[in-house]
């Protein structure tokens, strides 16, 4: 396996920079107490176990309370997370969670009746965006993510029986299984010295504004930190409830607030991407795992009912497992940190998972938040600042999934409708006017590019957004190519070519399985995605 020290030693010179806090100063902090059990909570207290191995962290967690139980799709900085920020050791991680590997997602979704592609190798594209766009009106077959996920096959090559990986220079994400994940973080920081109290949070005692004193449980124990981190989900016990930051709801771009969610057999064939389904009322996902594949129709419940939804998903994917239920709001606190309170995950901002953005964002917030944690309540802090970047950040990814929305032509019922003529997309709208200029953006000049950077959703980009925007023909005048189509035909075939040795997703984990090295390679070679060239420059 790789030494999980291995991948964290790469970021130990920032860690020297670090004050801890000294010994006699009353206002130090010590103590953490990461309230919430779930991902959120638990990937927050091993980032401060690594990052500040000095602190005390305690995390509370309530039997009587379970943990949200979705949130399986990732996007690729979740693999730099786990294994490079945290150094979770991979070989480790893929026995015991088997995570699947997704290249990007599948739309079904715009006006072709095949939807679109929207891999993550979408910046770099090799096979070529106004090629494919030329040539087939689609963006499908820009890259060689996009050609994987047509073909449904993995990154990595047959080539006379021996596997060879192309993952090193092809950014993918996981998906989760939920329970093994959450299971596997909580052994995780177990080891580590994260300190765990079974415990349900009854009251919230403020010590002043915006200071939490002390938290009392309901069987009357008195729990005292120095921080708190509100890791408690929708119910933002203490952010939201304690010290009343308000919600602020983006109820006029995302509609939808209810999800029903399901099982279904795949038959062993895993497909190595989410798909995203149109459906009357909202959208579904389909998200492989080694045993089966996860359904979740997200639905806007003042179109439809309950029921109506669980009997349209169990129609669209007969032998589904009984219904499951979740409600949502989409929209955030208006501050992350308020006092000695920061909310990582639900408990601060939400959007609905169209682009699989929970994690995700939790992680951002996360890496944002330790980089600047005080010693001392006495330093200057550096808290307006986190704010006002964690709630740009959001309010980017609401206005980059209302396009989604706005612009799906897929079909004419009541819910589609509305969305064409009332999704809210105001905070995009001057990017959508210079996209209506010339696309892809990216392509545009550095000045037009820059322009619009402030706009774009993170981690996503303007390259994101261009998929998204010409996936669903948005109108728009392309720059031109400067090749002839010819070439760009040439080399597409030279990659489908490459590309029929592709292994089927299972078999490809498989051989990961079978042989570690493959797994170790992606992570320790200098000049991976995930090598140490790129943690070092991902680490800030
Ligand atoms: P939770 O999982 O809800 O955990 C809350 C914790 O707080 C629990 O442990 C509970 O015991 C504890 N708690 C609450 N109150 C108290 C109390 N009073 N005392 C003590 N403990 C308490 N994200 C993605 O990245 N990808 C996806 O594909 C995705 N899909 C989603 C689909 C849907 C329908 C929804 C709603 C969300 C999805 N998300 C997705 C987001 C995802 O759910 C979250 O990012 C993630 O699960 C984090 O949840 P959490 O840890 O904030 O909260």
């Amino acid at each position: 396996g790789v030494h999980p020290g291995a991948l964290t030693a790469i970021l130990e010179p920032v860690g020297r920079d670090l004050r801890r806090p000294s010994p006699d100063d009353p206002a130090a902090v010590r103590t953490v107490g990461v309230i919430g059990g779930g991902t959120a909570g638990y990937l927050m207290a091993l980032a401060l176990r690594v990052k500040r191995p000095w602190l005390d962290v305690c995390l509370v967690e309530s039997k009587d309370i379970p943990i949200i139980g979705v949130g399986e799709a990732s996007v690729t900085e979740m693999l730099w997370f786990l294994h490079c920020y945290l150094g979770i050791d991979p070989v480790e991680f893929y026995q015991e969670v088997r995570p699947t590997w997704k290249l990007g997602i599948k739309f079904d979704w715009g006006p072709d009746p095949s939807g679109f592609t929207a891999p993550f190798d979408w910046a770099s594209h090799p096979v070529g965006m106004l090629g494919a766009l030329a040539d087939t009106g689609s963006v499908d077959g820009f890259s060689i993510g996009s050609l994987l996920m047509m073909a449904d096959k993995a990154p990595v090559l047959n080539l006379g029986g021996e596997p060879v990986s192309l993952m090193k220079y092809l950014p993918c994400a996981y998906h989760l299984e939920n329970v093994r994940f959450v299971r596997y973080l909580t052994a995780v920081a177990e080891r580590r010295g994260v300190r765990h109290v079974d415990a349900t949070v009854a009251e919230v005692v403020l010590g002043g504004d915006g200071w939490v004193d002390h938290l009392r449980t309901t069987d009357s124990r008195d729990l005292r930190y120095d921080l708190y981190i509100d890791c408690t989900g929708f119910r933002s016990r203490l952010l939201g409830q304690a010290l009343g930051v308000p919600f602020e709801s983006y109820a006029d771009s995302l509609f939808t607030d209810s999800a029903v969610t399901g099982n279904r057999d795949h038959q062993g064939h895993l497909k190595p991407y989410t798909t995203a389904t149109t459906m009357n009322a909202g959208w579904c996902w389909t998200i492989p795992v080694p045993e089966n594949d996860h359904h979740g129709y997200v639905y806007d419940s003042s179109e439809i009912s309950d029921q109506q939804a669980a009997e349209e998903l169990r129609t669209r994917f007969p032998g589904i497992s009984d219904p499951v239920y979740v409600r949502f709001k989409s929209g955030r606190r208006s501050q992350v940190w308020r006092g000695n309170v920061m909310a990582v995950g639900n408990s601060y901002g939400f959007v609905e998972p169209l682009e699989s953005t929970g994690l995700a964002m939790a992680t951002i917030a996360i890496r944002t938040f330790v980089s600047v944690l005080p010693a001392s309540w006495d330093e200057p802090l550096a808290r307006d600042a986190v704010n006002a970047s964690l709630n740009g950040q959001w309010d980017a990814l609401r206005w980059f999934l209302a396009v989604h929305y706005r612009f799906n032509t897929r079909l004419d019922t009541p819910f589609w409708k509305r969305a064409r003529a009332a999704t809210d997309v105001s905070g995009l709208q001057p990017l959508l006017d210079v996209f209506a200029t010339g696309a892809p953006l990216a392509r545009r000049q550095g000045f037009v590019r820059s322009m619009l950077m402030q706009a774009t959703p993170p981690f996503y980009g303007l390259a994101g957004v261009d998929n998204i925007l010409l996936g669903q023909a948005v109108p728009t005048e392309l720059v031109s190519t400067a090749e002839p189509l010819e070439r760009w035909r040439t080399r597409r075939d030279a990659a489908e070519a490459l590309l029929r040795h592709a292994m089927p997703h299972a078999d490809a984990l498989q051989a990961f399985a079978d042989d570690p090295g493959l797994i170790t390679e992606l992570f320790q070679d200098e000049d991976s995605w995930l090598g140490p060239t790129r943690a070092r420059l991902l680490e800030t």
